[in-house]
C-alpha cells in the first residue's frame, strides 16, 4: 500500500485570509477504507459566513472583477496552479471519498481541464453581441449576476467544484464554494491554487460546513446565483429558496438511470457495462446503473455472466493501485444503503453479489443486483453499488420501464441494431442516452448535461454552465415614434 498521508485542514478562505472554520459539527471525517478518524468536521460561524457574503456583494457592487480584461489568463493561470497539484488532489480524494486512486487521477485532470474550457467561453466573444437596430447597433450584453455560491457534493468533489468555480469566476461573478461536510480536502487544495494566482481578496472564497452553511448562503439576497449538486431533498430546499428572490439556481441531483438490454444485444458488452454501472465511483455516481431492464430471454444468461464477471472485482483500500472498487464514502451512508437493501428484500426481492470483501475494517459494499422486485418498488435513487434487475418481453415494455421513475438524468440502450436502440433511445425521457456503451466521459465535450424530472433544472455543461452565471442586457438606440 501507498505511504499514509495526512488529511489536509480545513481551513475557509475568506476575504482573502485563510481561518480555521469557527465551530464543529459534531461528526467526523474518518478514513472510509479503515474508519479511522481524521478530522472533526468543522463549520463556519454565522460571522464567518457574514464576512464572506459582505466581501463577495463588495467585490460585485464595485465592478471591478468584472470589468478585468484578463480573466481569461487568470483562469488560465489557475488551471497551471491546478496541474501542480493533480496528485495531491488526487490522493486527498481517494482518502476522503473512497473512489479509487486509478480513478482519482483521472478525475483531477478534469480540475484544470474546466478552468482552461471557461477561458475558453469567455474569449468566444458570447457575452458581447450586437443586432442591427433601427438606429445603429443594438448590443446583447451577457453579464455577471453577481455573487454566486456553488455547493459540492461529496461523490466527485475536486472536478465537480472546479467546474462551477472556473465558470462563474469566467463569467465575472465572485463565487463563494461551499464543499461538501464529508469531503472537503479538494476544495481546500483548489483553494491554495486560487491563492496561489492571487486574486484580489473577495473575487473566490471558500467556506466549510454542512447543510446549514449551505442554507445560510442560499437565503441570502446578497447571492444572486446557486449552482448546486446533490441530492433530491437539498435540491429542492436550494430552489426554494432561490424562489423567494427569484435566483437562477442550477441544480444537478440524483438519477435512477435505466439501462435497456434488448434480445439482440451483445451480452458480453452488456455484461461488462453493467459491471461498469455498479462499481464506477463505488456506485456513489449519479450517472451509475440504477435499473437494468433485460430482455426475459436474455435475463438468466446476462444475470450469470455479470455475477461472474463481478467475482473477479478487486475491492480494496481506495489508495492502493490494485484496487477495482473502494468503500462507501461514510458509515452513515453504508447503512443507509443496507437499508435499502433491506427494505427491496422485504418487498420479495433477491439480492445476488459474489465480489470478496476485504479483510479492512472500512465501509466495504460488495456490488449487488436484486431481482424479484415489483417495479413499482423501485423508484427510487439508491446512491450505492447496487441496482434493481426487471425484464420485459417487447419494446414498449421495456420504454415504460425506463421511464417509470420520476428522475431523468441518464439512460443506456444495448443492441446489434444501432438505428433500433437509438429509436428507443430517443424516447427515454432523460438528459443523455448512451448506445451500447456507458462511461464517465460524455458523448462530447460540448454536448450539454441536462436533467429531467426530479434529476434536476438548468442545465450544465461546458458552454451551459458559463451561461448560467450570466444575465441578459439589450441595449441600442430606439426608433422615434
Ligand atoms: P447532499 O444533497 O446531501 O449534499 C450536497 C451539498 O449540499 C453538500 O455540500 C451539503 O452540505 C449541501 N446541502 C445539503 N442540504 C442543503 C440545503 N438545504 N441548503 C443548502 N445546501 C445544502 O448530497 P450528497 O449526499 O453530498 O451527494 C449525493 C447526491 O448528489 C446524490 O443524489 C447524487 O445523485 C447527486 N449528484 C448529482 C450529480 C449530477 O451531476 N446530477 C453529480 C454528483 C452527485
Amino acid at each position: 500500500m501507498s505511504e499514509k498521508i495526512v488529511l489536509n485542514p480545513q481551513l475557509n478562505f475568506i476575504d482573502g485570509q485563510r481561518l480555521s472554520p469557527d465551530s464543529e459539527l459534531g461528526g467526523w471525517l474518518c478514513n472510509p477504507n479503515t474508519g479511522e478518524r481524521l478530522q472533526p468536521q468543522r463549520a463556519s460561524s454565522p460571522a464567518q459566513i457574514e464576512r464572506a457574503l459582505a466581501a463577495a456583494a463588495r467585490v460585485h457592487e464595485s465592478g471591478t472583477w468584472a470589468a478585468r480584461a484578463d480573466r481569461a489568463e487568470l483562469m488560465e493561470q489557475i488551471a497551471a496552479e491546478l496541474e501542480k497539484r493533480i496528485e495531491d488532489m488526487a490522493q486527498q480524494e481517494a482518502l476522503t471519498t473512497g473512489v479509487v486512486i486509478t480513478l482519482t487521477r483521472l478525475l483531477m485532470q478534469i480540475a484544470p481541464l474546466t478552468f482552461r474550457q471557461a477561458a475558453a467561453q469567455l474569449r468566444s466573444g458570447w457575452t458581447r453581441s450586437t443586432l442591427p437596430g433601427p438606429h445603429g447597433a443594438v448590443e446583447v450584453l451577457r453579464q455577471p449576476w453577481g455573487a454566486a455560491a456553488l455547493i459540492a457534493p461529496w461523490n466527485a468533489p475536486g472536478p465537480i467544484a472546479a467546474h462551477k468555480t472556473a465558470n462563474a469566476l469566467a463569467a465575472g461573478c465572485p463565487a463563494i464554494l461551499k464543499p461538501s461536510e464529508f469531503a472537503p480536502a479538494t476544495c481546500n487544495l483548489i483553494a491554495d491554487a486560487i491563492e496561489a494566482v492571487g486574486l484580489p481578496p473577495g473575487v473566490f472564497q471558500l467556506v466549510h460546513g454542512g447543510a446549514e452553511v449551505g442554507a445560510a448562503l442560499v437565503h441570502d439576497s446578497r447571492i444572486r446565483a446557486v449552482s448546486f449538486t446533490g441530492g433530491l431533498n437539498g435540491g429542492r430546499a436550494v430552489a426554494a429558496a432561490c424562489a423567494h428572490d427569484f435566483k437562477p439556481a442550477q441544480l444537478e441531483l440524483g438519477g435512477n438511470n435505466p439501462m435497456v438490454i434488448l434480445e439482440d444485444a451483445d451480452v458480453e458488452l452488456a455484461a461488462q457495462a453493467v459491471v461498469y454501472g455498479l462499481i464506477t465511483l463505488n456506485g456513489q455516481w449519479c450517472r451509475a446503473l440504477g435499473r437494468l431492464l433485460v430482455h426475459e430471454s436474455l435475463a438468466h444468461l446476462l444475470l450469470n455472466r455479470v455475477l461472474t464477471l463481478l467475482a473477479d472485482v478487486q475491492i480494496g483500500d481506495a489508495r492502493a493501485p490494485e484496487s477495482a472498487m473502494g468503500p462507501l464514502i461514510h458509515a452513515g451512508h453504508l447503512r443507509h444503503v443496507q437499508g435499502q437493501i433491506a427494505a427491496l428484500l422485504e418487498k420479495g426481492g433477491t439480492a445476488h453479489s459474489t465480489t470478496p470483501l476485504p479483510a479492512l475494517p472500512g465501509y466495504f459494499l460488495a456490488p449487488t443486483l436484486i431481482t424479484g422486485c415489483a417495479p413499482q418498488d423501485t423508484l427510487d435513487e439508491i446512491f450505492g453499488p447496487v441496482a434493481v434487475m426487471h425484464s420485459f418481453a417487447t419494446d414498449s415494455e421495456a420504454l415504460a420501464l425506463a421511464n417509470q421513475t420520476p428522475f431523468g438524468l441518464a439512460g443506456y440502450v444495448f443492441s446489434r441494431d444501432e438505428a433500433r436502440a437509438l429509436r428507443l433511445g430517443r424516447q427515454i425521457r432523460s438528459g443523455g442516452v448512451k448506445i451500447n456503451g456507458i462511461g464517465l466521459v460524455g458523448l462530447h465535450p460540448l454536448a450539454p448535461r441536462p436533467a429531467w424530472g426530479l434529476s434536476g433544472f438548468g442545465e450544465e455543461g461546458t458552454e451551459e454552465t458559463f451561461r448560467f452565471f450570466c444575465g441578459t442586457r439589450v441595449v441600442g438606440v430606439a426608433a422615434r415614434s
